[in-house]
């Protein structure tokens, strides 16, 4: 039985054959593109600054009173990569019960998922917007509370998007 191919070219209008409209045709493409509005920038000298919905880093709210955490470990248990270390000690000094003595986050396992932001039954963890984050060996990523506590006044991006957008009631 005979079957016959046709080439690439013999499949070919002749206005496809000749290429010119072809060409015409890219180059207006390549003209549209060129004024459009840029979606690239020049990092570094152009900085990045996410919105509040961002999900940067994950970090801790501190107030003037001191940390937030009551050191409940509802984060550490809802955290789907294990990234979060908490201990709780008791303390008769503060407002609150407990406090966290230790307070890790591996920033090698987190996969800013936000679980732990909407476990924290305190609002005392949140997605900054850092999301510059550079470490030169595997002890550098695990963050203790002396890199994640962060003050409040920097977060309020995050922290008013929250109230507009969480289910939960904001803590008081
Ligand atoms: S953002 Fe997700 S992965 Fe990262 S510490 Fe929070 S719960 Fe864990
Ligand atoms: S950050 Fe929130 S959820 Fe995590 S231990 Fe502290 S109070 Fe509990």
């Amino acid at each position: 039985m005979n079957i016959k191919h046709n080439t690439e070219s013999q499949r070919m209008t002749f206005w496809e054959k000749i290429y010119l409209p072809e060409i015409a045709k890219g180059m207006a493409l390549t003209f549209k593109h060129i004024f459009e509005p840029k979606m690239t920038r020049s990092y570094p000298e152009e900085r990045f600054v996410p919105q509040g919905s961002y999900r940067g880093r994950p970090v801790l709210v501190l107030e003037e009173s001191g940390e937030r955490c009551v050191a409940c470990g509802l984060c550490s248990r809802v955290c789907p990569a294990l990234a979060i270390e908490v201990q709780a000690a008791e303390t008769t000094t503060r407002e609150k019960e407990r406090y966290p003595v230790k307070f890790e986050i591996n920033m090698l396992r987190c996969i800013f998922c936000g679980f732990c932001e909407e476990a924290c039954p305190e609002e005392a963890i949140v997605m900054s917007r850092d999301v510059e984050m550079i470490y030169e060996n595997r002890e550098d990523a695990i963050l203790g509370k002396e890199k994640l506590l962060v003050p409040i006044a920097q977060l309020q991006d995050r922290l008013e998007y929250l109230r507009n957008h969480q289910y939960y009631e904001p803590a008081s």
